[in-house]
């Protein structure tokens, strides 16, 4: 059975993943906090798109631009003056709508040829008694509709004590334009070549008129974006350098999601079409993702032209260009731009790490999260908490592993329902300490120093001596495969207690 949204957003509130924000306040529309678990595996992400994509490339550097910016920035970026949806509103009850998409619900009708009876219709669909299409309000049924406004989709602040048009400034609606505001400052200071690109990770808001899917739009969020610097005069391999770069994101983007845990057949690419690309976009793709609500966006990647960086030029009165040193020559670079949402990405990975599997006539949940993503790695587990002895071993071995690994303690229940919990959650490794590991000092038998490893995806065991556990965890940690890891360095157990 497909995984609905429900099972998920249970998933995630009983086990600390996330939560409704101020929910003892009854909740604020789409906001969603981050739980014990959710943030480390909201890191995760963060880390490993930082790493892959800053740190280990040689035509990468990183930025951390402020929240607030000047309030020019977002007339030179056009945000100010079209970043909006036309509006309309109820006169009765005060709903607002987006007015190409009001039609688009089922509509509340007080039918004249029925006294006035009060009916629900299908989206789009006439009154079956008087043959009426919608006019009023789809939800009350009763008002009157304000013609369509612009409703601009970013936040307004005020900077400073005064609340005065001049202190205006607005929360960012995207991380981008911290990046083409500090073009210059970068290119100086890290004396770069093109091509090369700058990546930022960081919050942005916007007022969504109609949030919701969970996490998958919300008014505030958090962004991982590139914008990729080409030197449009510039042709690698007989194409010209902004092409063959936008192709070369796409596949990287599409292997990195891929890399970290979504299976290919869940992920597709999507060029817009000519109508839908913005003014200045010579092309855009999207990658989709097959989300519980089909099949929607889960990141863009898009070619900006030098349309940003003219922009801000123009407007700020700098000059944003780059002297091409073989030419002899200034050139606005063209930007690729690479943006993905990490609420939507962290969503991907959920939903595409969640099975539901028969064990032994059970079902157990289990997500099958990367080992990098995973927020904790290591779970160790006490078979008999009575027994003292093996309680310190445990926390001994937590101890050890902790500094390196995220590692929790738990012995809330039996050592069944323990594994399972950790499967819930995606835990890749499970460490046991039972009465052959400690040995039983009233009847003088000595314990044999060696714990039990658990693979969370073949649930198969092996069992290793305490010291040999680190090197053993270094190996599985670091991308060796279970079977191999298994084979070389531990004594196999069969699966039957697990
Ligand atoms: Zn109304
Ligand atoms: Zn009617």
């Amino acid at each position: 059975m497909p995984l609905s949204m429900d099972t998920l957003v249970s998933l995630c509130k009983r086990r600390g993943f996330i939560f409704q924000s101020s929910e003892i306040y009854g909740g604020t529309g789409s906001c969603w906090d981050y739980g014990p678990l959710g943030v480390e595996l909201k890191n995760n992400i963060k880390r490993v798109w930082w790493r892959d994509f800053v740190q280990g490339r040689a035509d990468m550097v990183g930025l951390d631009a402020s929240i607030l910016m000047h309030a020019a920035v977002w007339k030179a970026s056009g945000h100010v003056d079209h970043f909006t949806d036309p509006m309309v509103d109820c006169r009765e009850c005060r709903r607002r709508f987006r007015a190409d998409t009001v039609d688009e619900t089922p509509w509340v009708h007080y039918c004249a040829a029925t006294k006035g009876n009060k009916f629900t219709i299908p989206a789009g669909e006439p009154c079956s008694h008087c043959g009426l299409r919608r006019t009023l309000c789809p939800d009350c049924g009763k008002g009157e509709l304000t013609l369509p406004r612009q409703f601009n989709l970013m936040f307004r602040t005020f900077m400073g004590p005064v609340e005065e048009a001049a202190a205006v400034t607005y929360l960012r609606p995207e991380t981008a334009q911290g990046i083409f505001v500090n073009f210059d400052n970068v290119l100086q200071s890290t004396r770069r070549k093109l091509p090369f690109g700058v990546a930022q990770i960081g919050k942005a808001f916007r007022n969504e008129i109609t949030p919701g899917n969970f996490i998958f739009r919300t008014r505030e969020f958090e962004q991982m974006e590139i914008e990729y610097f080409v030197n449009p005069r510039d042709s690698v391999a007989g194409r010209p350098a902004d092409e063959h770069w936008h192709e070369r994101w796409i596949e990287d983007c599409l292997g990195w999601f891929q890399r970290y845990g979504l299976q290919a057949e869940n992920l597709r690419l999507r060029e817009h079409e000519k109508a839908e690309l913005a003014h200045y976009a010579k092309r855009t793709a999207d990658i989709e993702y097959r989300f519980p609500i089909g099949w929607s966006e889960l990141m863009g990647i898009a070619n900006r032209t030098d349309f940003d960086l003219k922009q801000h030029a123009k407007w700020s009165g700098k000059t944003l260009t780059y002297f091409d040193e073989e030419r002899k020559e200034h050139v606005v670079p063209y930007v690729i731009e690479p943006s993905a949402g990490v609420d939507r990405a962290l969503l991907a990975f959920l939903v595409d790490a969640y099975r539901e599997e028969e064990v032994r006539g059970e079902t157990r949940v289990v997500l099958r999260l990367h080992p990098e993503l995973a927020p904790i790695k290591i779970a160790v587990l006490p078979l008999l908490k009575k027994r003292e002895e093996i309680v310190r071993t445990c926390h001994a071995i937590r101890d050890e592993l902790a500094p390196r690994w995220p590692a929790a303690y738990d012995d809330t229940a039996a050592i069944g329902r323990l594994y399972r919990r950790q499967d819930e959650v995606g835990t890749p490794f499970c460490v046991t300490v039972d009465v052959q590991t400690v040995g039983d000092s009233d009847k003088g038998e000595a314990g044999d120093g060696q714990a039990t490893i658990r693979d969370r995806d073949s649930m198969q065991q092996i069992r290793v001596p305490i010291g040999a556990l680190t090197p053993v965890f270094a190996r599985l940690l670091g991308g060796e495969p279970w079977g191999s890891v298994a084979d070389r360095f531990g004594a196999p157990r069969p699966a039957a207690s697990g």
